[in-house]
């Protein structure tokens, strides 16, 4: 038996499609809800992901606000499902695509990545020639009301999580915000987190991830993750100044 770290049901197979690259194909009728594909490989973080070659790139999802799953260095065939912005998949968990309807012999699988991935790392123009058509796909996507409902919030868990905590998202009070400079000189990082978490409503989250999930440029964002003053100190001041309007803006669907 030869093992895999991606799996493609059996009533499927994967082709060459063309401008597209690689994609799977039904074989046989394939019922709703059946999981067509799962997902394995390396798990890196957005730095990691970075350094992978575009190869491996091109097959990964997001599964968290800063953790991809890429695929093994050779293409295999659980790992060629591709983007329809009308898809007949979609997922069931960080790392499944179930079928979201029945999907008869020779039709295409397809998941619209808007449901799975939330960072800017893969956004690109769409033909995928549906009447539903965004043109292009953002990282902002899952954001859209008219998605969320389509899909009846079918989305990744974590995409779930942000849209769940953005109903606790709210500026900082006064008070938070005399503690937050009182405290930020001793420890910036535990000043910022919980500010932050005030603010995004994540309130279990790790700094990390609610600076990974903000509309932050990723050069700012690795210079916060890095402790850099400059970074932590723009971050301090903007939230002391606008009281966190901008990162609730950020994390909030509306
Ligand atoms: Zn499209």
């Amino acid at each position: 038996m030869t093992l895999q770290f991606n799996r493609l049901t059996p009533l499927a197979r994967a082709e060459p499609m063309g401008d597209v690259g690689w994609g799977s194909r039904a074989i046989a009728l394939i019922p709703q809800g059946t999981v067509v594909a799962t997902f394995g490989g390396d798990a890196v973080d957005r730095r990691g992901f970075d350094a992978m070659p575009a190869t491996r790139r091109e097959r990964s999802i997001q599964v968290d606000d800063n953790l991809f799953i890429v695929g093994p260095p050779e293409r295999e065939p659980g790992d060629a499902v591709n983007h329809s912005c009308e898809p007949n998949c979609g997922p069931r968990s960080a790392t499944q695509i179930v079928a979201w309807r029945d999907i008869s012999v020779g039709e295409v699988l397809t998941f619209d990545y808007g449901t799975t991935d939330g960072s800017d790392y893969d956004q690109f123009p769409c033909a995928c020639g549906s009447t539903l058509c965004r043109g292009q796909t953002t990282s902002d996507d899952w954001r859209r009301i008219d998605l969320q409902q389509r899909y009846a919030l079918r989305f990744s868990p974590y995409l779930l999580r942000r849209l769940a905590c953005s109903t606790r998202a709210r500026m900082l009070t006064k008070k938070e915000r005399v503690e937050m400079l009182a405290t930020y000189d001793r420890d910036p990082a535990k000043a910022l987190s919980v500010a932050l978490r005030a603010v995004t409503g994540r309130v279990h989250d790790r700094l990390g991830d609610m600076i990974h999930a903000s509309h932050l440029p990723l050069d700012v964002k690795r210079a916060i993750c890095d402790g850099d003053v400059t970074a932590c100190d723009a971050l301090v001041g903007g939230l002391n100044e606008f009281a966190g309007e901008p990162f609730v803006a950020a994390v909030s669907p509306l």
